[in-house]
This record gives structure tokens, C-alpha cells and sequence, in this order.
């Protein structure tokens, strides 16, 4: 997989099919996977905290958020060419999810937000099967992960914001049977609104 690196942080140089295309062959031989949006606030912060560094590089999938990591592609003469961003992701793997027939769970933001999340993504996707949801402010993580696990889901949405969502990501992703991981940030809320 072709990245480039900002401040020693990876991009993946790659377009939503690539991604889609490349997570099919990941699915089917079993692999998880992890994606990450990057843009230069993020590349910034990592660069100060090597924990944060060691999150987005360790991702499968770090895509290019933002017009800023496409400007200094080009000024640094890369291959970005197209932004690839969080919401837009999202919304390609819930498409994503609904053809191939496999389980999605949103995990995050306040239970009002989520609920209506899941309402909105229900009705723009019919076909997709939603295994689950829960609010970010729950404490017990083994009980959680019990529920994600029971629910089926292939597909994990993680809105705790940055870099909470990934380092919980992190945490559970071995006790998980999720195949796919994104942490959303706030498109919870986009999605409700
Ligand atoms: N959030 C949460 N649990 C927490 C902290 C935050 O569920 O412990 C949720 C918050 O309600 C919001 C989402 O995380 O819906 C994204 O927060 P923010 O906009 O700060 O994230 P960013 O997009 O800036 O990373």
C-alpha cells in the first residue's frame, strides 16, 4: 500500500474503491483493519506525541481528511490527489457494508445523538443491517464489548472524538470479532442533524 509521510506521520495514497477494494480481500482473509483520518492539525499533534504518531501509523488506512494534506502533497511534490475524508468514508462503508450483507455498530456520542444517528443511516440505507448501537459516556468496556460481539456487527463506528476513539480502537480491537474499524469523530452528529 503506497503512503507518503508528513513529520514522519503516514498517508495512504489511495481512493475510496482502492480502499473498498483492498478491505474485500482484507475481510475475506480474515484480517482486521483500522481507519484513520489525518489532517494537519492531527499531523501537528502527532509530530509532539509520539503516542499519537504511533496510533495513525499503526492504522491500516490513514486517509487524507482535509484540502490542507492535498496542498502539501503537491508542494512537496506527492501523489495526493483527492481528499478522502471521515464522513464521506463513512458513509462509503455503510454503502459498503449494506451490499456485502454485513453488520454495522455505532459506539459513541450522547444517546439522543446515536439513536437518531442510527435512525437517519436506517432510512437513507434500508438495506443496511444495523447490529447495534451505545452511547460514549458508558463505563463498563467488557460489557460492551460482550454486546458488539453478540450483535454480529463487521463494522465498528467509534465517535469519542480524537485520539480517545483510536486508542480505545486499540485497546478492544483483539477482543473484538469486528473486521473493520473508523473512528468518526463527531459524524454522529452530522448524521442526526
Ligand atoms: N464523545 C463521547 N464520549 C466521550 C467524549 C466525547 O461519546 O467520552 C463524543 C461527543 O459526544 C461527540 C463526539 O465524541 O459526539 C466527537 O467529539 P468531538 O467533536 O470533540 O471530536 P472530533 O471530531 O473533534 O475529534
Amino acid at each position: 500500500m503506497k503512503k507518503e509521510q508528513y513529520l514522519g506521520v503516514n498517508v495512504s495514497v489511495m481512493t475510496y474503491s482502492e480502499i473498498l477494494d483492498d478491505l474485500r480481500m482484507r475481510i475475506k482473509d480474515g484480517k482486521q483493519s483500522t481507519v484513520i483520518a489525518v489532517n494537519p492539525e492531527k499531523v501537528i499533534t502527532a509530530n509532539q506525541n509520539p503516542l499519537v504518531k504511533e496510533l495513525i501509523n499503526d492504522s491500516t488506512y490513514q486517509i487524507p481528511d482535509g484540502i490542507g494534506m492535498i496542498l502539501a502533497s503537491k508542494i512537496k511534490g506527492g501523489d495526493l490527489s483527492e481528499r478522502v475524508t471521515g464522513i464521506d468514508m463513512m458513509e462509503q462503508l455503510l454503502r459498503f457494508a449494506a451490499e456485502e450483507d454485513l453488520g454495522v455498530f455505532f459506539y459513541g456520542a450522547k444517546e439522543e445523538i446515536v439513536s437518531e444517528a442510527k435512525t437517519k443511516i436506517e432510512d437513507r440505507f434500508p438495506s443496511l443491517n444495523v447490529a447495534g448501537y451505545e452511547n460514549g459516556y458508558v463505563k463498563d468496556n467488557e460489557a460492551l464489548v460482550k454486546k458488539i460481539n453478540d450483535s454480529g456487527a463487521q463494522l465498528l463506528f467509534v465517535a469519542l472524538g480524537s485520539p480517545k476513539q483510536e486508542l480505545w480502537i486499540k485497546e478492544h480491537m483483539s477482543s473484538l470479532n469486528v473486521k473493520v474499524f473508523q473512528g468518526v469523530g463527531g459524524s454522529f452528529d452530522v448524521f442526526s442533524g
